[in-house]
């Protein structure tokens, strides 16, 4: 089954160790905070944009999501090749 392209997301979830400022906060001397952080690249410029951690499954899915809908669609496009060299596609 094809998965619903209106959410599909290219770009990875990472997450980083951020130290907010605050001088008596626990993370001026140890671990920062960790933040999730989808990282996508488009048009030459990688970004970040920050992921609350309520939507991180439903964006785990997203990604997952375009993965599962590059690879069937490199799939039908392999038959669709196949078809077309038997000139049994139909155009
Ligand atoms: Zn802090």
């Amino acid at each position: 089954m094809m998965p619903d392209p209106a959410h599909v997301i290219r770009a990875s979830l990472i997450t980083r160790s951020i130290k907010c400022g605050k001088p008596n906060c626990r993370c001026a001397n140890g671990e920062g905070h960790q933040s999730l952080y989808l990282s996508s690249y488009y048009n030459g410029k990688t970004q970040l944009d920050s992921v609350p951690k309520a939507y991180k499954d439903k964006v785990s899915q997203c990604i997952k999501d375009y993965e599962d809908t590059t690879e069937l669609l490199a799939e039908l496009s392999c038959i669709n090749l196949e078809l077309f060299r038997r000139r049994e596609i139909d155009l």
